[in-house]
């Protein structure tokens, strides 16, 4: 059947919705417990890289410094070196730290927040209001951190090439306590796009009322890509330097999805001056990051190549998921007017939008039936999805047949949850 279901007569609905709900009560007869929630490496990808555990063989850094000590506050060089040229930066625009990104984040934000930027006129907390840009739907940990900050946040729309720039820059231009962005511009969480070099540029230079506005430049998936088309970031550095704003974008990443989540390598970028600033906020509380694991990481990549090859091996581990979440869901929903998704070639999510009103509906039945999805709103500030349609799904951390199962069970309760939304 591929006609969609608000054009069936009544009476053929109410046999659909008997059909899913038929299906529903073997799916909760049959005890599944599956979890398709966050966006977590497989153990299968984390073996790929058990070559870290027998590394470093040299505790001494490249440029001669023994990693075992205090000291080097910027990170090993060599590691900056590489990972700068993977991200398009100079190396005194990268900075290399302990094993979070979102850490990094909190810290800069807190450094803002007591003291100001490079270009504050005061302390972000000395304002009376600051508020951010969020891109909806986004990353639920970014929306979190703001919230404990007391950061308002304004949601605006994602586009296909990345945040609404139009609806952003009328945002920002007459409004001061609009102090930054959040953007994921490469393989966006959760919904997959790329932000082009168009509408990165327009980020860049457009005119802020806030001589400090920051864009919050998150590039948690790079290198992550789940075809052969490795696509490239925008350089926002640059940009921003060409078009006068050189410290407006302060860039995030890790190696948390490229080695291991919990133990890998995070980064910082920015103008010069933003690093040196950061540093100088930083050393208040640390006399160098973990160089040992840097080393570490340095020898196990050997070079940029070194760490495409590996991405590669990602690649070969999650596409397969990837494909099969796709097919389930077109041959399951397709068709039936009760959802769309994204169909994202990079990144470790599909955005699922269900038929508005029944997201809500959708997580409790499948969580009644033992499959964890995340909570309904999650991928908005205030976890407020005005239409209550979307539901994130995370692939990578299920087997292959597990993420079969989870979906055959989540495209059952989508169905079921539009049938009943229609009959109500
Ligand atoms: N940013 C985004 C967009 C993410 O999706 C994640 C992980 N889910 C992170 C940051 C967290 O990164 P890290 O492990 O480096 O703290």
């Amino acid at each position: 059947m591929s006609q969609p279901l608000s054009e069936l007569p009544r009476a053929d609905l109410e046999s659909f919705r008997d059909t899913q709900q038929a299906a529903y009560d073997d799916l909760v007869a049959s005890g599944l417990k599956l979890d398709l929630t966050r966006g977590k490496p497989s153990a299968e990808q984390l073996d790929l890289s058990d070559g870290l555990l027998t590394l470093p063989t040299t505790t001494t850094t490249p440029d001669g410094v023994d990693a075992r000590n205090y000291g080097g506050l910027a990170g090993v060089t060599a590691l900056r070196e590489m990972f700068a040229e993977l991200l398009g930066l100079e190396v005194a625009q990268l900075s290399a730290q302990g094993t979070s990104s979102l850490t990094l984040m909190k810290d800069v934000l807190t450094y803002l927040w007591l003291k100001g930027g490079v270009d504050s006129e005061r302390p972000w907390g000395a304002e009376e209001k600051v508020r951010f840009v969020c891109p909806v739907p986004g990353y639920d940990r970014h929306f979190t951190l703001l919230e404990w900050f007391g950061i308002e946040m304004v949601p605006v729309a994602m586009t296909d090439t990345g945040p609404d720039a139009d609806a952003i820059a009328a945002l920002v231009a007459d409004d001061p306590t609009i102090k930054g962005m959040w953007l994921v511009p490469t393989y966006a969480n959760p919904t997959g796009q790329v932000t082009s070099q168009e509408v990165a540029e327009r980020l860049a230079s457009m005119p802020t009322a806030a001589p400090d506005f920051k864009i919050f430049w998150d590039n948690a998936y790079a290198l992550h890509h789940l075809s052969a088309e490795e696509t490239k970031s925008a350089d926002i550095v640059s940009l921003a330097a060409v078009a006068g704003n050189p410290h407006r974008p302060v860039l995030f990443a890790s190696t948390s999805k490229i080695t291991y989540a919990g133990a890998g390598v995070a980064f910082v970028g920015g103008s010069r001056e933003t690093i040196t600033w950061f540093h100088d906020n930083l050393g208040l509380g640390s006399i160098g990051p973990d160089k040992v694991n840097h080393l570490r990481h340095l020898e196990f990549f050997g070079s940029p190549d070194g760490v495409r090859e590996h991405m590669a091996k990602h690649r070969d581990l999650l596409a397969p998921k990837f494909a099969e979440v796709e097919r389930i869901l077109t041959e399951r929903l397709g068709g039936l007017g009760v959802a769309s998704w994204s169909q994202p070639r990079g990144g470790y999510f599909v955005s699922l939008d269900v038929m508005p009103g029944t997201a809500t509906r959708v997580i409790e039945l499948a969580k009644s039936a033992g499959v964890a999805l995340t909570p309904a709103g999650s991928a908005f500030p205030y976890r407020n999805d005005p239409e209550d349609t979307n539901i994130r799904l995370a692939p990578s951390f299920p087997t292959l047949a597990e993420v079969t199962g989870a979906m055959e069970a989540v495209a059952t309760c989508v169905l079921l949850a539009a049938a009943e939304h229609l009959l109500a």
